[in-house]
Order: C-alpha cells, then structure tokens, then sequence
C-alpha cells in the first residue's frame, strides 16, 4: 500500500491545526484553497523535502520547515486547486527518523484542509518503517509490491506510477528491484487506456552516474516498449532539468524544495497540468526573483 494521505473534513482539520499550532493565516488560506474550483488536469509536484523534527534546523543555509511551509503557501495560492500533490522521495532530513515524519504531517495539514490528496514516495534518507510510525493514522494495507510503497494515482486524462527506490536508509543510490519492476509492468499494463506518468525519487543512472537507481536499464526495458509511458519524474539531485530519452520519453528532474546543491538552481515545486496530447510543466521557485520562476514548457506526448 502507497504512503497517502487523505484530505480532511473542515472539522478534523480545525483540531489537528490546533493541536499542531498553525497559524491562522495558513488555516484560512487553507479554507480559502478549499472553496477554489478543483482542476483534474492539475497536480502539485515536489521532492526532495529533508524536513527534521527540529523546525529550527538548518542544512545548507536553509530553514527546512520554512521552505516547505513558503511551498504549501504557494500551492494553496494559486488559482486552480491541484487534483493532488506528490512529494517525490527524501521525505526526511537524513536517516529518515519518527519525529521527521510527525513534523512532516503537521506542515502538510493545510494541504489536507484544502482538500488535496497527497501522495509521497520513498527516497535515499527515508526510512520504510519509521516512516509508518511516524505518519498518524496511516495503516499498512496489503503491499502492492513486497515491501515497497508503490501506488497508482488515477487521473482523467493520465494515470501516475509513484515507486518506492529507497535501498539502504542514508546511502545514496537506490533501487527499484525484480519484483516491483514487475509489478509495475502489470500496473502499466492494466492502465493502457491513457498516458502514464512515472516517479521515482532516483535519478536514471546514465552518462557514468552511480548514484542513482541501479537498476536503470532494467526499468527502462519496462517503460520505453510501453507506448503510454510518457514521463519519467524523479528528484534526488535536487536540480529542474528537462530532457528526453532516445525512445521519447520525457525525463523531468524536480527541483528540490530544500536546498539546491548548485548555487544557480532554484529550490520550489512544480505545477504540472495534464494536456490532451502532452504536459505543461510551471516551476513555482521559492525564490520569486529566480530567472526560471512561472516559467512554463509544454512537452509533447511521444507517438
Ligand atoms: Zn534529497
């Protein structure tokens, strides 16, 4: 079972916001965000959050929960409400502990509040069973593929293949394996009658890269004969890029919304809309004055 989290009733929400401490601006944007029209084609994309149980840390000159809590601002500002938001691996700061993840759900509280669903995945610095512990509320379902938490998102016009690539908690390159690799064959599969979308946190292990998925090659193999598959997201590298694969799939890179690695990338989300016949892909960078902010690139679907 995918690690998700469902959107909470008016009610609910006002006594977790209490109990956590959210400030009133927040709750209301939250309720304002609520009232806004819901777009289907819309999803809210972040990675790479390394938010700790301290909400004072700093890593890399940035305040983690502050960067996170400017990203849920944004998210609840714009003009159309997200059909769902996925937070693409690296939930947590380092080792992926109990408390990072109480800290995590109470700053994705007025996401909840606004009605959005949110999906996350599993990345290098988190930890499979603490991350359960940690979430309140959530409950182990029978697992789709072994242990890994990989889930389905359906939307009207494309579905989303969230994976779980995390190896050894706090070591850097990941792997998806035999057996979720063939799960996610069968998924595809099963959802052939519209554009698939693909997210893991690793990035491709290409160009001599190590420190990505491992198992590239043999993920590729699943993807690229499937002709519905049109984007592989994933994050890890903390940079926005866009490229192509040799078989036309698109290959995004998500920024991350803690710090960037190099001094030029932005850190944010992005806000992608589901086309007819292709994607429109918005970086949302934290930092408004970033060349790349609101900047849009619609990709194509292969053919
Ligand atoms: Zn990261």
């Amino acid at each position: 079972m995918p690690l998700q989290q469902a959107p909470l009733s008016r009610r609910t929400f006002l006594a977790h916001a209490a109990a956590a401490g959210l400030g009133v601006t927040l709750t209301r944007r939250a309720f304002a965000a609520a009232t806004t029209p819901a777009d289907p084609h819309t999803w809210a994309l972040l990675s790479d959050t390394h938010i700790a149980a301290d909400r004072a840390r700093v890593a890399r000159g940035v305040n983690l929960t502050e960067h996170l809590t400017d990203v849920v601002r944004d998210v609840l500002a714009r003009p159309r409400r997200p059909a769902g938001l996925f937070i693409d691996g690296d939930l947590a700061l380092n080792t992926g502990e109990e408390g990072d993840y109480a800290v995590l759900t109470e700053l994705l509280l007025p996401v909840r509040g606004a009605g959005i669903p949110i999906t996350l995945a599993l990345g290098n610095h988190d930890h499979r069973a603490r991350c359960w512990a940690g979430l309140p509320g959530e409950r182990r379902h029978e697992a789709a593929a072994g242990e890994r938490q990989a889930a389905v998102v359906r939307g009207e016009r494309a579905n989303w293949f969230v994976l779980d690539s995390l190896d050894r908690t706090n070591s850097t390159p990941g792997v998806l394996g035999a057996e979720q690799l063939a799960w996610l064959g069968r998924a595809l599969d099963a959802h052939a009658d519209r554009p698939a979308l693909v997210m893991v946190h690793h990035n491709p292990n290409t160009g001599g890269n190590k420190n990505g998925l491992t198992d590239t090659d043999a993920l590729l193999a699943v993807l690229r004969p499937r002709r519905h598959v049109q984007a592989h997201f994933y994050g890890h590298s903390h940079r926005w890029q866009i490229d192509r694969d040799e078989s036309g799939i698109h290959l995004v890179n998500l920024p991350a919304v803690a710090y960037p690695f190099a001094a030029d990338q932005p850190s944010g989300w992005v806000e992608a809309t589901v086309l007819p016949a292709g994607l429109r892909l918005e970086l949302r960078a934290r930092d408004s004055r970033h060349p790349g902010h609101a900047q849009a690139r619609e990709l194509a679907w292969r053919t």
